[in-house]
């Protein structure tokens, strides 16, 4: 039996190993030239040399958000560095390690970008691939698909009234690269997550002036205790010079980078497949976040955010694989749509509207149903623990947060700090 495996970033790189385990032939295709995905520093932001978007978001000053002990595989951790908190450099060493030790590399196809996916007879799947280097398309056959093509390559940017107007600089996050951008300059961050606070601290110490724009309320303000980031509600509409706010105030600034998320995107997808993708909010029918209701020969991996990644990717991967391989038996197709239905309605009776956004507790909760349901073993709860305490420091002191180092003595107990 055959599995193909859309992308070599961190989820794909588990997926071939773990399909790999699972006694199935594995392809991987991979349409840039090296594995890691968003962990690829590139200087080009726009088209790389196939005219293909770039798809990497990756900063020169980017380090973890989360603790190496969380960050690596249940079964495989991250034992690099000195420090809890790692360079994106550190990352992507890290993951070639994970490919060598795995011998993963030899079964992925780089430089081939997937175009096309379309059911073939009753489960099976066509896939048709551009060959970039040649610049020829071919289709092949599988019996599965993991699709694990990425969540941060597709920029969401709001739209204003006057934005085109704007005589200063608008960029998205994902094109963001060097804080030398800032020097001298009026600096508007839009946003509140993890790009954003990243964006402001990098650009605090270089640009004249910085606030942040924010929607929500309960947003905590990071940077109180610097009294250096002026903060705004939302933008209302902008002038040639100007940003105007909802509550009516006004400022001059030189640049705007918005870091305002990503759009679900699965553009190779035939409509045949049954899945569709609404904005940021939902990739559906999925039973459990990941596989294809409607054809269960397809998974889709790491939509879930707000989560540690790679494990919970691991967990969807392994999960996938108990039921393509028959281990296990799917639930009914009406089981499985009511399934999603209840987890669509749990989010939005908390008004939640994004379907895979889980946090805590809602991930833990997930990760033991997918242990549960396909007899896997589950993560460690250690893990969440130290997920949970992260969570808390970063809510009253975010710019030390990496400051701090962590070490799991007992993977059922601590962590301590
Ligand atoms: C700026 C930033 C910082 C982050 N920091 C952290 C962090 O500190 N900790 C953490 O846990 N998570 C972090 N994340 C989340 C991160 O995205 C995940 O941890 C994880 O690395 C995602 O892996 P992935 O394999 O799902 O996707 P990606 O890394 O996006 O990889 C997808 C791969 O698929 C390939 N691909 C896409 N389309 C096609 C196609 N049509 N054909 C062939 N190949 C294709 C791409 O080239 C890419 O190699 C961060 C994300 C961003 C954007």
């Amino acid at each position: 039996m055959k599995v193909c495996v859309i992308g070599a970033g961190v989820g794909g790189l588990c997926a071939a190993r773990h399909s790999l385990e699972a006694g199935l032939e594995v392809v991987v295709f991979e349409k840039s030239d090296e594995i890691g995905g968003i962990w690829v520093y590139s200087e080009e932001t726009d088209k790389d040399i196939y005219d293909l978007d770039v798809h990497t978001s990756r900063y020169q000053s980017l380090t973890t958000n989360l603790p190496k002990e969380i960050m690596g595989f249940p079964d495989f951790p991250i034992t690099i560095g000195d420090k809890s908190f790692l360079t994106a450099d550190q990352i992507q060493r890290f993951n070639h390690t994970y490919a060598d030790y795995f011998d993963l590399k030899r079964h992925i196809k780089f430089l081939h970008c997937v175009v096309l996916v379309e059911p073939y007879a009753d489960t099976q799947w066509r896939i048709s691939t551009k060959d970039l280097v040649n610049n020829i398309v071919f289709t092949t056959t599988f019996d599965f698909v993991l699709v694990c093509n990425g969540i941060h390559q597709t920029p969401h940017i709001p739209i204003y009234p006057g934005q085109d107007r704007f005589h200063g600089k608008q960029l998205h996050s994902h094109k963001y690269r060097r804080k030398d951008i800032f020097h001298g300059e009026r600096v508007l961050i839009v946003g509140s997550g993890a790009s954003a606070v990243d964006l402001i601290s990098d650009a605090r110490n270089l640009a004249s002036y910085v606030a942040q724009s924010y929607r929500s309320n309960n947003t905590v303000d990071l940077f109180s205790s610097y009294n250096v980031v002026k903060r705004y509600p939302e933008i209302e509409q902008f002038t040639s010079e100007e940003v105007v706010f909802v509550d009516g105030r006004k400022e001059v600034f030189t640049i705007v980078v918005y870091c305002t998320g990503y759009r679900y995107n699965l553009p190779f997808l035939s409509a045949s497949c049954g899945v569709t993708t609404k904005g940021n909010q939902i990739v559906s029918p999925l039973w459990q976040h990941c596989i294809n209701i409607h054809r269960p020969t397809m998974a889709i991996i790491g939509l879930c955010q707000f989560v540690m990644s790679s494990q919970i990717m691991d967990i969807q991967i392994r999960f996938s694989l108990k039921f393509f391989t028959g281990v296990k038996s799917l639930p009914s197709h009406e089981e499985m749509l009511l399934s999603e239905a209840n987890e669509i309605s749990k989010r939005l009776r908390k008004g939640i509207k994004k379907t895979h956004f889980m946090g805590v507790p809602y991930m833990d909760q997930y990760q033991k149903e997918l242990a549960r349901l396909a007899e896997i073993k589950p993560l460690s709860p250690v893990s969440f623990r130290l997920f949970r305490h992260i969570v808390k420091i970063g809510e009253s002191d975010l710019l030390n947060l990496r400051n701090n180092n962590f070490k799991i003595v007992n993977k059922n107990k601590g962590p301590y700090v």
